[in-house]
Formats: structure tokens, C-alpha cells, sequence
């Protein structure tokens, strides 16, 4: 019996190697569905360039300052990022205390507070505006940056304690103060109380300047309405980031105003500087360093 089956092994194997050698034999292949062929496999969370669709990583955007680095497209910062990006070190944070009322009580397709709540869940920040005190190469400044996927930064009564509360803070301890603005504009479901914030908010900026403390702006994308009506034109410097949307209203309102077709460059940095309502246009890269020259400049520091 022993041997039968021994010669019915030696026949299978022999009829195995005679039909195909190991390297011939067909191995059924990996399937990658159609839509993932071309894209890259990352082990880690990826953010998409909106201007040349680059997948790069959240950790090589990051150091990179939010900076495509396959097509230099300037990616929207989150403020408290913005803020602690610009500081070689932070002192302090300002503006805690103040918080929003719902004075008209307003509804819209959903009341004020749930959206404001909807809002603070969002981007894990109590108001639009966040405001900190640091230094950068050794000089003390006070910076505030908006957060525009707060409610499109808009500016309620809490943004306006804020940015009021930094201008005071600066006239007091002789501080600059720089403000990186990326707003909607004003925050309608503050109604009246909301637009009261440009006149406060110049009323601040005309102290610093008296006091002659230097406020610069840095115009990021986007930039409009009231806020552009107030404190971001405003600055004794207006800086803005490469293609940064600038303007009070929106193209499509004035275009419906007009009743005229608007060109692409119309509202961007590149346009207003060409136009003079704005003073340079500065890559991110070097946002830092020309925000210090300038105010080492405009204090006579040495
Ligand atoms: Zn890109």
C-alpha cells in the first residue's frame, strides 16, 4: 500500500512541475479600485492644496506655515496657529473674560446662541477674535488674529471688547500691536451692537495713534465688510498675503450693482497694491521678519 501511494505523490508532483515552473504560475493580484490608482498612500491625516489639489501632510503643512509647498498657494491659518506661529514665545493670552449675550434675541434658520455653540464646537475657540501678548526676536507686542471659520470671523460685541482691550493694553505698556484680519464683516445677529464695533474699534486705533504706537495689519484671505470698513484699513502699515480676497462688498454684489462683468483680479492684494490701498504684499515666510523690521523702524529700536 505504502508504495502505491509513494508513486501517486511522485505523479502529482512530476505533472506539477511539467505544467508550470513557480515563476510562470499565476498569482491572483492586489485590487485598487480605479479611484485610488493615482494617489499616494499616506499613513498620516493629508491636507488637499485648493489651487493644485497636492495631497501634503498635516505635519510637513505645518512646518511649511500652511504654505503649499508644491505651488506656495497661502492656506488659511487658524488664528490660535496664526498666533503662536508669530511668537517666538507667548506671555500671555487676553480677552478670556468676555463672553457673548444675545441681545436680539435673533433666529434665524437657527437661533443665535445653537449657532454660536455650533460655532465654539467647530474650531474649540469661544469667540472669533483671539488675542495674545509675546514677543518676537525679543520685542513685546500684542497681536490678535481672527478666526474665520468662526462664524466667518464676524465681528460681535466680543470681538470688539477683545481688539479694544489689546489697543488698551498696547497704549498702556507702549506696546506694538499687529492685527491679522480674515473676516466676513459685521455679525448680524448682533444687529446694531455689532456695527457699534467699527466706531470703538477706530476710536481705539485713533489712541495708539496719538500715543504713536505702531498698529499694523496683515490682510489675509478674506477680508470684508465692516471689518474692512474699520479696523483693518485702519493700520499705520497695511501688509496683505499673496492673492488675499480684499474688499467691502462681495463681487457678486457689486457686479449685480453695476451690472457689469468684474476681471479675477479685481479684490485681490495683487490689484489693491497696484491701486495703493495697500503697502506690500509679503510671502508668509517672511511676514515675520517684516512685520519686526517695521517696527523696529517705527520705535527707534536699535
Ligand atoms: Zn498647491
Amino acid at each position: 500500500m505504502s508504495e502505491v501511494k509513494q508513486e501517486q505523490k511522485q505523479d502529482e508532483k512530476q505533472s506539477l512541475l511539467q505544467s508550470s515552473s513557480w515563476f510562470e504560475r499565476e498569482v491572483p493580484s492586489v485590487k485598487v479600485p480605479e479611484e485610488n490608482k493615482n494617489k499616494p498612500l499616506f499613513t498620516e491625516p493629508t491636507i488637499e492644496c485648493p489651487e493644485c489639489h497636492a495631497l501634503v501632510t498635516r505635519t510637513a503643512m505645518s512646518f511649511n506655515s500652511y504654505v503649499c509647498p508644491q505651488c506656495d498657494e497661502h492656506l488659511r491659518m487658524k488664528a490660535r496657529d496664526r498666533l503662536n506661529w508669530f511668537f517666538d514665545q507667548v506671555n500671555q493670552e487676553l480677552g478670556q473674560e468676555f463672553s457673548a449675550g444675545d441681545p436680539l434675541t435673533f433666529v434665524d434658520s437657527r437661533p443665535y446662541p445653537q449657532r454660536m455653540e455650533e460655532a465654539q464646537q467647530k474650531t474649540g475657540e469661544t469667540e472669533a477674535l483671539i488675542s495674545m501678548q509675546g514677543q518676537v526676536n525679543g520685542v513685546p507686542m500684542i497681536a490678535v488674529a481672527f478666526e474665520f471659520e468662526f462664524m466667518g470671523g464676524s465681528m460681535g460685541t466680543v470681538v470688539g471688547d477683545r481688539f479694544v482691550q489689546a489697543a488698551e493694553l498696547a497704549l498702556k505698556f507702549k506696546q506694538p500691536m499687529i492685527c491679522f484680519a480674515a473676516s466676513g464683516g459685521a455679525r448680524m445677529q448682533e444687529g446694531m451692537l455689532s456695527l457699534m464695533q467699527m466706531a470703538r474699534t477706530s476710536a481705539a486705533i485713533e489712541r495708539l495713534h496719538n500715543a504713536s504706537i505702531p498698529y499694523i495689519v496683515v490682510m489675509t484671505n478674506p477680508v470684508y465688510g465692516g471689518v474692512t470698513a474699520s479696523l483693518a484699513m485702519l493700520g499705520d502699515v497695511h501688509l496683505a498675503e499673496p492673492k488675499a480676497m480684499i474688499g467691502f462688498a462681495g463681487k457678486r454684489v457689486i457686479e449685480q450693482t453695476v451690472r457689469e462683468k468684474l476681471d479675477e483680479p479685481f479684490q485681490r492684494a495683487e490689484y489693491l497694491l497696484e491701486h495703493g490701498a495697500i503697502d506690500q504684499i509679503v510671502h508668509r515666510h517672511a511676514l515675520r521678519d517684516t512685520i519686526y523690521r517695521i517696527v523696529s523702524k517705527l520705535m527707534n529700536l536699535p
